[in-house]
């Protein structure tokens, strides 16, 4: 029989109904699991294991007295470090925010609190959601549980890493130019990025305003249905969320896609993409077809500048957001109070960031100076117009649009660290979707070499349920989704620490 960590969040739940399962067990069994495998994997920077069994139990005694429960009661998940959660330690892996305790709850998280959903803690990023490894975590790396040696993408790397390894059910992350779909695609997981504006960013500390959304990890299309449903819809505390109805995603998942019309992008399939990549998704475009899905190529002409024009504006808007963090309001702040009010902020930034997080706000901060201002930033913008056309025209002949995920499988830890350059290069499939604000999701397509690949499904804005019954059909079709990593793990050491 399957252990509890390995359930889908349909099964558990039904269990749950039936009552052949409390959220008691259900949430020690997830506690055990990452106390056996997170010596080796560090997925978490904070578990609230304490909070998390008193949270069950009281779904628990909820569901004894018989009382209407929200669709995820019982079920525990993992809160990427960037989200805020009162009364709990919300870092974005940055020694800036090491001790910063949230007044408020995200949107997100009320949601999921409706939803009678148990966190079972925060997970480890790169340092404000800057970096394609969780390498830039000021903490430690976080490592992908298919292979030690190697990263788990990023930035959401302890997000995905969690699930993967069956250290929670689902989890949430962020995902500014890839964050979401890159480490889902280097763990096996199913990974979204929504539309922008479908899910609140109200408590989402900020890297890029005009890209960040919230997405989930679980480790199946069924699942990831379940997971919107909880944290989609219109909230009046986001200026830009869009107040349109949020439709059942569950219902999606018809399991036909007879007739659907995919496209492949030729800008897609370019130089450079590892040959074992290249062969699970021509192998997942070959199962699409047999599903009588009708493939036909087209083209995204402007591909081949998102990289360039987000190298723009990402930093540019993180050096606006980022400019908060002066010593004064909340946060990390320099003890030096000898010099200047200059002097003393511009210690607290030395000191409180890492150096990526200094590369962006410079880069960000330069290229939005007076007299350059023109030259890059309004040019970046405008290329993301061009970039947001080639998608419009696409999906009018297209239903959905498929590609490779990541141009490679998990690297080796510390392989690119001294090559920014060679970093950013993960990101080319997934960062046109964050520039045009359309949806992605990238799932489990198969293997190469033993590690996981991912394959992308690209969709029209507010094309989540079109997505989601692609994926789930594939998903009937094959089992790579079903295949866990299997970390080594360290002997429990008994209850409570
Ligand atoms: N890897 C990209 C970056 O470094 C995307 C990060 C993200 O999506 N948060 O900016």
């Amino acid at each position: 029989m399957a252990e509890l960590w390995q359930l889908s969040i349909s099964e558990a739940s039904e269990r749950l109904r039936r009552r052949e399962m409390s959220s008691v067990e259900l949430t020690r069994a997830h506690l055990d699991r990452i106390e056996q495998v997170e010596g080796n994997v560090r997925a978490y920077v904070t578990v609230t294991e304490a909070e998390a069994m008193r949270a069950a139990e009281q779904v628990d005694q909820l569901r004894r007295e018989g009382a209407k429960l929200g669709p995820l009661a019982g079920i525990p998940i993992a809160i990427k470090d960037v989200i805020s959660t009162k009364g709990v330690r919300t870092t974005c892996s940055s020694r800036m925010l090491e001790h910063y305790v949230p007044p408020y709850d995200a949107t997100v998280m009320n949601r999921l609190h409706d939803a009678h959903a148990i966190m079972l803690g925060k997970t480890n990023m790169d340092e404000f959601a800057m970096g394609s490894s969780t390498e830039n975590s000021a903490f430690f790396p976080t490592r992908n549980p298919w292979d030690l040696q190697r990263v788990p993408g990023g930035s959401s790397g302890g997000s995905a890493a969690a699930v993967a390894a069956g250290e929670a059910m689902a989890s949430l992350g962020s995902d500014t130019g890839g964050s979401v779909r890159q480490p889902g695609a280097l763990t096996n997981t199913v990974a979204l990025k929504p539309t922008y504006g479908r899910v609140s960013r109200y408590g989402l500390i900020a890297f890029a305003s005009s890209l960040d959304q919230i997405g989930p990890f679980t480790r199946s299309a069924r699942d990831m249905a379940l997971m919107m449903q909880a944290i989609a819809g219109y909230d009046a505390l986001d200026s830009t969320s869009v107040n349109t109805p949020t439709p059942n995603y569950s219902e999606a998942l018809t399991g036909d896609i007879k007739g659907l019309r995919i496209g492949v992008p030729s800008e897609y399939f370019v130089e450079g993409t590892d040959p074992g990549v290249r062969a699970v998704v021509d192998q997942a475009i070959e199962t699409l077809k047999s599903l009588g899905a009708e493939v036909g190529e087209c083209s995204l002409p402007h591909t081949r500048f998102g990289l360039a024009a987000y190298s723009i504006i990402a930093p540019a808007e993180s050096s606006a957001n980022l400019a908060r963090y002066d010593g004064v309001k909340y946060g990390f702040s320099s003890k030096d109070l000898g010099g200047s009010l200059i002097d003393y902020m511009s210690e607290t930034r030395a000191a409180g960031f890492g150096a990526e997080v200094k590369r962006r706000i410079m880069l960000g901060a330069y290229a939005l100076s007076s007299g350059y201002y023109d030259a890059y930033y309004l040019k970046a913008e405008k290329v993301r117009t061009l970039i947001k056309r080639d998608f419009d025209s696409a999906f009018e002949r297209f239903d959905a649009l498929i590609s490779p995920t990541s141009p490679t499988v998990a690297f080796k830890i510390g392989e690119k660290t001294s090559d920014p350059y060679a970093m950013y290069l993960n990101d080319v499939f997934t960062i046109p979707a964050n520039l045009a604000g359309t949806c992605g999701l990238s799932m489990p397509g198969g293997f190469s070499e033993g590690l996981p690949v991912g394959v992308q499904l690209l969709g029209p804005a507010f094309g989540e349920p079109m997505l989601l019954r692609i994926a789930d059909a594939f998903q009937q079709a094959t089992d790579y989704h079903t295949r866990m990593a299997t970390p080594p793990t360290l002997k429990k050491k008994g209850r409570g620490r």
